[in-house]
Parts: structure tokens; sequence; C-alpha cells
């Protein structure tokens, strides 16, 4: 029986208490010694056609969030809901047919793109692996797509070192939405490309969201290109989400320090836009041994006792506004 609209879910995309470790062993055959610890309980929701951007610095677990979301990781704990589907329940089988619905971008256009495929078969990839053997068809959603991206039917028969960045990345856009997936996994799409190209390649992703009601998960490590596409953002640190919130309350209220210091390291050409660069001491500590209580405390320029012994809770300190630290209000 068909599904009655009241009872389609908002929420494409629930992720609750999503754990990956991934193991450090010490022999070859030896038991893991340690772990390191890249998510570590993150939990959000993404709606249909929403777009919600993760930023945080380098090694924070934004990306292995976004790979384990889509199993490329096996998460060692925790619940991906897609689409009313628990990801983790599904055999191989099931998992393939289900992964119609999800799609990766690569941040390195030049190295996510085998070199001795043509651009038409690296694009009609996915559309054979999903059953569409009838060659004439596969052609021309191909040269569809190819227009869509802003490429020309023509590029079919040409091979990735003869493209430009920015045109390599368009075809690793196509190539992720020719399928008609749900959702796309952005994983730093725009950071190995040109300033101004990278608006280009964000407008077309707007645009493609708009034309086929396209959810995001777009990973960056830069918060003022994830401003420009998201509806929400969260900031994770040391593999756990620290806030959460829609972009304008972001970038209006920033309120975990974790989050004013990623802001105040935003040029502004605007001098009233511009905030006081506030400094992080130290380095990011290692995943495999966290700090005790709040995991930032050991940068936090206004950290307490507490800090040092009880894990913030995460709370809704606003309407739409998560935050964990002890001191935000
Ligand atoms: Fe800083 Fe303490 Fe808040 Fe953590 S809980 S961000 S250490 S004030």
């Amino acid at each position: 029986m068909a599904m009655k609209l009241d009872q389609v879910s908002p929420n494409l995309l629930e992720v609750n208490n999503l754990v990956k470790y991934f193991p450090i062993k010490g022999s070859w055959f030896g038991k893991p010694k340690h772990y390191v610890r890249a998510v570590d309980g993150v939990s959000f929701f993404i709606r249909r056609g929403e777009t919600l951007g993760l930023v945080g610095e380098s090694g924070c677990g934004k990306t292995t969030t976004g790979r384990t979301i889509l199993r490329l990781h096996e998460p060692t704990g925790g619940q991906i809901i897609f689409d009313g589907t628990d990801l983790r329940k599904l055999r191989s089988e099931e998992l393939r047919k289900k992964r119609k619905d999800l799609g990766i971008i690569f941040q390195d256009p030049y190295s996510s793109l085998n070199p001795r495929m043509t651009v038409g078969d690296i694009i009609g990839e996915g559309l054979l692996v999903q059953g569409l053997t009838n060659v004439r068809e596969r052609t021309e959603r191909v040269h569809a797509m190819l227009e869509e991206v802003g490429l020309a039917p023509y590029h079919y028969r040409r091979f990735p070192h003869e493209f430009s960045g920015g045109q390599r990345q368009r075809i690793g856009i196509a190539r992720s939405v020719i399928y008609s997936p749900k959702l796309i996994v952005c994983d730093e799409p725009v950071s190995a490309l040109d300033v101004s190209i990278q608006s280009q390649i964000l407008n077309l992703l707007k645009d493609l969201q708009k034309k086929r009601d396209l959810a995001y998960l777009f990973i960056a490590h830069n918060l003022s290109v994830v401003k420009h596409i998201s509806d929400r953002v969260g900031v994770m640190y040391l593999g756990k989400l620290v806030e959460l919130t829609t972009s304008k309350n972001l970038y209006a209220q920033p309120t975990h320090p974790y989050t004013q210091a990623l802001l105040s390291a935003i040029p502004h050409a605007d001098p009233d836009m511009r905030m006081d660069r506030q400094r992080l001491k130290g380095d990011v500590p290692s995943p495999v041994n966290p700090p005790s209580g709040c995991r930032f405390h050991t940068r936090c320029p206004i950290a307490v006792e507490q800090c040092k012994v009880d894990e913030p809770v995460w709370r809704e300190i606003r309407t739409d506004h998560f935050v964990a630290c002890h001191l935000a209000k």
C-alpha cells in the first residue's frame, strides 16, 4: 500500500550516537592495543532537500563521519536511519540496492577519476551497476548529464587529463548525480580548486539540489565556504559535535568557544564583520587518547575546573541551536 504523504518523515537521514574507532595493532596477529576514536557519539539529522554543513580542523572526524554514514567504513556503533531504513542492518546485496539513493563527491578531482576511462564510461558506470545495460539509453543519459553540469556531449569520449580542475569536479558531480540519489556526501568538493572556480561549483551544486531535491552533507574545513551552501551547520572537534544550528544563527551568534575561534580566523573585507582573531593554544590532541571532561579544555580560553572532569551535555540553548559547553547560555 502506498504511504500517505503525511507519513513521510521530513528527515531523510537520522544519525544516532554514531561511533567509528580504528584499531591500532601492536603486531600483525595481535589484538589492537589502542583505538583512534575518529567519531565518538555523533547525532544529527538531515531533512529532505536540505544541506547540512560539517566543519572542523583536519582530523576532527568529519570525513570519517561522512564515509561511515555511507558504510564505506563499517560503523563501530550507533544508528544510521536513511529514508526509514537502518543502513547498519543491511546485508551487502540490500546495501548495494540502497546505494543508488546515496552518492559521494570527493575532494580531489585529479585522483578521484580513473585516468584510463573515458568521461562517458566514468559517468555511465553507476547506471551500469544499477542495471541499465542498454548502451544507447545510457549514452543519452550521460549526454544529458554532461549538459546539466555545464559540459558538452562531445566530452563523452575524452579522458580526465584533458580537463581543468573545475571541469573534472563537474565530471565527479555528474558521476554522483546521474543515478538520482537522495543524499550526497560532498567531501570537501571545492577545497582543491581555485577560489574563482569554487563559487561556480557551489552554484552548480545549488542548482542541482533545487532541480533534483537533493540533500547534501557538505564537509569542509572552511567556514566561509560552508556558509553559502548550508541551511544548518555542525561544528566538530576531536570526534564530537560541539555546536549545531542554522547557518544564520551560527554566524550571528556563535556560542561554543571553538566555533568562535574558527569564525574569528575568517578574513573579512568589511571592517564591521571582522572579529578579534582568537588564536587557539597548542595542537589538536590525539584522538587515541582524548582529554578528559570536555575534549576542548586543553585549548579553551575560558575553561574552568569542571571542564577537566565533566563531559558537557549536548543541549538546546535556543530553538534549533545545540551546543556542548558547560558555560553556554
Ligand atoms: Fe571551554 Fe569548558 Fe565550554 Fe569546553 S565546556 S568549551 S572547556 S568552557
